[in-house]
């Protein structure tokens, strides 16, 4: 048998934008993602989301240029 063949399995911590924390048993040492079962509108019902970087404003501007353009025909 060998030894050390596998990568040491222990706990980290997943982080989400949102502040939310879950330990989890993985490789890596730590994890951090933008959206979590925590604060996902899917799983709160709610419209709120962590905007990380301004892409959600940047969809809705482009969007309500896109209604102008088509009330404007
Ligand atoms: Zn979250």
């Amino acid at each position: 048998m060998k030894k050390d063949i596998h990568p040491e399995y222990k706990q980290a911590k997943i982080k989400c934008a949102c502040g939310f924390e879950m330990e989890v048993g993985s490789t890596k040492p730590d994890i951090r993602v933008e959206i979590c079962s925590q604060c996902h509108p899917f799983f709160t019902g709610k419209q709120k989301l962590v905007d990380t970087a301004g892409r959600i404003e940047r969809f809705r501007r482009k969007y309500e240029k896109f209604q102008q353009q088509q009330s404007a025909k």
